[in-house]
């Protein structure tokens, strides 16, 4: 089983872990390296079952901790080319493992998948973690929409944390000046939670047991609102999973990584 831990997420930092089999791997680390462990501590990951860092893209809010952590854990970090050409000067000597399109990565008991995300940075990706049981998790921020290609890497998944960035009539409404309403809005920006209302409908399939909304927007979004935009849609496509809404101040509760179908065959037993 796959456990799923949530340390925080928003404009103001994103990271989370997957754990299996006693082996962890952080998926990017936008917080400092202190608050990181400190929240890691609060929800029970033991941070010296690290193996690796893998990170979606060089903006601060997904790679600011990376370097001290990846010197304090010892352990590889795992990004796109490009992203790493931006980061490797400021990363004092950490190993760099490429993971991409044509570079999955096997790694104790995941699989590491990725693909490019429409978005304004080096060499964007979003991430898919698998384990040989067929338990994936994906984890996609940073959509200024979603490609054939993230549609295609986020399919058969059993948990996925999706950006819902902001509504869209708040973001209307924000006093953001037009040109960075357009950039948020735009196809190098963020998912509304419309998009991602409509992306989860699509990716839905019974085996989806956990959806967590992430990176939203503090000014132009909140729970309620990301939450009320996808779950009469999921439900209507018939999800039955449990829907989350990632914090930005304070990681959630570990979250147990189940196949829908596994949980089904428990209940009868
Ligand atoms: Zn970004
Ligand atoms: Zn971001």
């Amino acid at each position: 089983m796959m456990r799923l831990y949530m340390l925080g997420s928003g404009s103001g930092g994103n990271c989370c872990a997957v754990e299996a089999d006693g082996t962890a791997i952080l998926l990017d680390t936008g917080f400092s390296a202190r608050e990181i462990e400190r929240r890691a501590a609060t929800v029970g990951l033991d941070l010296t079952r690290v193996r690796a860092i893998a990170l979606t893209h060089e903006h601060g809010d997904h790679a600011c901790g990376a370097p001290r952590l990846a010197r304090r854990l010892g352990v590889p970090v795992l990004t796109a080319a490009g992203t790493w050409d931006r980061l490797v000067a400021g990363m004092g000597g950490a190993a760099h493992q490429p993971v991409g399109l044509r570079a999955t990565v096997e790694l104790g008991p995941f699989r590491i998948e990725a693909c490019p995300t429409s978005h304004d940075a080096a060499d964007p990706v979003a991430l898919v973690v698998r384990t040989a049981d067929g338990t994936g998790v994906g984890v996609a921020y940073d959509l200024g929409r979603a490609t054939a290609a993230v549609r295609y890497l986020l399919r058969n998944l059993t948990a996925l944390v999706l950006e819902a960035n902001h509504d869209e009539v708040l973001l209307r409404t924000s006093g953001y000046p037009p040109v960075v309403q357009r950039r948020i809005a735009g196809s190098g920006g963020h998912l509304s939670n419309r998009a991602a209302a409509e992306l989860l409908v699509e990716l839905h399939h019974p085996g989806l047991a956990v959806v967590v909304l992430a990176h939203l927007s503090q000014r132009c979004n909140s729970a309620d609102d990301a939450r009320a935009a996808v779950a009469p849609a999921l439900r209507r496509a018939g999800f039955r999973g449990e829907l989350h809404v990632a914090a930005q101040d304070a990681p959630l509760a570990p979250i147990d990584v189940v196949m829908r179908g596994m949980v089904q065959l428990r209940l009868a037993l």
